[in-house]
């Protein structure tokens, strides 16, 4: 663009001088063939006169009257001239004529050196000339200002070429007065060329003034424009690199626009530079609150590619990776293609769904309530609300209510069952019936305890602190306890050994449900037990905490099992506990009491080595 900017100007300038030049040299000459016209209109003239004068004189013998004569007459009028000289023409003969022609040559000669005079008759044959001898010269006829003569003009002028000698000259012919004569007067035209060499010499001066001058302010244009762009092009590759403190240099002795345009440019990159810092305050606001959620939160675009997790999103289903960055696959997070669904129809009809999901985070599976959300066209928010405690309270609410059933239909059954069989048989032998009635009697009392027991653990269940709680002695109510058990103890040849340490420990708290904690583990102690062996029992105090720690060398179980025993119905044997009268309760009850007091309920057990049952209470 620059260089055809260059071009262009030094070609408008190199044709506008020429221009110019051509037409100042085509006015000079128009002006100066007029000019020697004029000039050769009165050197014919005069020399006419002259010619007449001479030719007069050569008659009178006068000198050069003939020049003051022809002064004084010059007011006359030309048709008075030609009208004498016809008349004297016809007195002279030729060779006079040719000499009085060279004496005026001679004359005109000392006025005029470049001055060529050539005197034809009026066919055009040449009588005399002033630079070449006349009878050299062929007939002039066909000369352009001798024929516009002949053909009847009064005067005629020319410019051309001389072929005989080689320049440039204007000829003027005019009629003479005298015998028909044209007298023809030429003049150089080499001023001209001179004039011409001056023009162009001046033309080129001025043309390579002008040339330089343009080109000096191209340059000092181009310079500052070149300045200005790489200004801009330095602000805004720091831009794009992040750097929006850069700003263009604001010189106030450039063009004006240039400065205006620095101007308008720095304080739109400032206003855009606090809308930025502005936007990211308020980004960094928002990915706070985002990642400060504790409920996974993640956004997913129209190809189904999350494009945003928040903190809790990435640590609970395990990616490293930034979706900000490289986006990845929705199901890769979810292993759910429901969910790939379900997204796809909150993009289809706009409408927030939520759907519950059991999906796998970190090696488990959690249930989750997913809400999915319209964000904009392109993107879906999916926010998963962790409802696994509700869902294994459910869950564990309907297993329990099934256990619960069966447990009840059991006993029930086997009631039923004999009370049938009494009624059906009239002849049953007394010692039959009393055994009958012995076993509805056992189970009617397993119904009652395992009564007893559901509401117990639903009592305290329903509990967040326990009531009733009074100051009691520890050792003393384990005590009671012991002596509670001993019969059953004996039974089995089984020694309940307490130990000596402490010999009072005072805690306050519900003083029969305490006393459950230790008969659910002192029975369980005595009854998963072979004949023979020990149970040790100690208490602790340690700050607010109670420990009670009874361990036993009975049965125990495997570490599988000690995982499960403290579920609602769980039994490692379930036949054993069966036909001791278990309920599968007791140690869920402990448990419960355990957490009702800020505690915890835990074992140790080896199978067929026994096994050490640990609460810890805050009492
Ligand atoms: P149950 O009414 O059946 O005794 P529990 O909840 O008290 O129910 O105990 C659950 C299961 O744990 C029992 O069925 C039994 O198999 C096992 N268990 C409890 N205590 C002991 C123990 N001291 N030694 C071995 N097994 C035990």
């Amino acid at each position: 663009m620059k260089k055809r900017l260059r071009i262009l100007g030094n070609i408008v300038i190199i044709l506008a001088i020429s221009i110019v030049s051509i037409l100042n040299y085509r006015e000079l000459r128009s002006k100066l063939i007029q000019s020697y016209e004029n000039y050769l209109a009165n050197v014919t003239s005069f020399f006419d006169r002259a010619l007449s004068h001479n030719i007069e004189k050569s008659g009178s013998t006068d000198d050069f009257a003939l020049i003051d004569e022809a002064d004084r007459t010059k007011e006359k009028s030309q048709a008075e001239l030609t009208k004498e000289s016809n008349h004297e023409d016809n007195l002279v003969n030729q060779e006079l004529l040719e000499q009085t022609i060279g004496i005026t040559f001679e004359t005109f000669n000392v006025l005029a050196s470049d001055l060529r005079i050539t005197v034809m008759d009026e066919t055009g044959k040449v009588l005399a000339d002033s630079n070449f001898p006349g009878d050299k010269l062929n007939n002039h006829r066909a000369r352009p200002e001798v024929w516009g003569v002949i053909s009847g003009e009064e005067s005629h002028s020319n410019v051309r070429f001389s072929n005989t000698e080689s320049v440039e000259r204007l000829y003027f012919s005019a009629r003479s007065s005298h015998n028909n004569m044209i007298v023809r007067a030429a003049v150089l035209m080499d001023i001209l060329g001179n004039a011409g060499s001056t023009i162009t010499l001046s033309s080129l001066v001025i043309g390579v003034v002008a040339l330089l001058t343009f080109n000096l302010i191209l340059s000092l244009l181009f310079k500052k424009q070149d300045k200005h762009q790489a200004d801009l092009e330095r602000v805004l590759a720091k831009i794009q690199s992040g750097d929006l403190s850069a700003r263009m240099e604001e010189d106030r002795h450039t063009f004006a626009d240039y400065h205006k345009f620095a101007e308008n440019f720095n304080l739109t990159v400032t206003n855009f530079e606090q809308d930025y810092k502005e936007m990211q305050a308020g980004r960094a606001w928002l990915d706070a609150m985002v990642n400060s959620l504790m409920e996974p939160l993640v956004v997913v675009n129209q190809d189904l590619q999350i494009v945003f997790a928040n903190k809790y999103a990435k640590t609970l289903f395990n990616r490293d990776i930034d979706p900000e960055e490289n986006p990845y696959p929705f199901i890769l997070l979810t292993h759910e293609d429901k969910l790939d669904d379900l997204c796809q129809k909150v993009f289809a009809n706009g409408k927030t769904v939520r759907k519950e999901f059991q999906l796998q985070v970190t090696g488990r599976y959690n249930a989750f309530q997913v809400m999915i959300s319209p964000v904009d066209v392109d993107h879906v928010v999916v926010l998963f609300n962790d409802v696994s405690y509700e869902y294994e309270a459910r869950e564990l609410r309907s297993s329990f209510v099934a256990n619960v059933t069966h447990e009840l239909k059991t006993p029930l059954t086997s009631i039923r069952g004999f009370v049938e069989t009494l009624r059906n048989r009239n002849n049953t032998a007394p010692e039959q019936v009393n055994n009958f009635l012995e076993i509805i009697d056992v189970e009617a009392a397993r119904l009652e305890r395992l009564i007893n027991d559901i509401l117990r653990l639903s009592d305290i269940e329903r509990l967040n602190t326990d009531s009733d709680l009074e100051d009691f002695d520890l050792v003393e109510l384990l005590d009671e306890c012991l002596v509670q058990l001993d019969e059953q103890a004996s039974e089995k040849q089984i020694n309940l050994i307490p130990s000596d340490d402490p010999t009072f420990l005072p805690v306050k708290a519900n003083r029969d449900r305490i006393k459950q904690v230790l008969l659910n583990l002192l029975e369980n102690a005595i009854k998963y037990h072979r004949k023979q062996g020990n149970i040790w029992i100690d208490l602790k105090r340690k700050g607010r905490f109670v420990t009670i720690k009874v361990k036993d060398d009975g049965y125990g179980f495997d570490e599988q099992s000690a995982k499960r025993v403290f579920e609602r119905f769980y039994r490692v044997d379930k036949s054993r506990s069966r036909i001791l009268g278990g309920t599968g309760l007791g140690l869920s009850i402990v448990k419960h009491i355990a957490l009702l007091y800020d505690g915890e309920a835990s074992v140790k057990s080896i199978p067929d080595k026994g096994s050490t049952f640990k609460v810890i209470l805050k009492i």
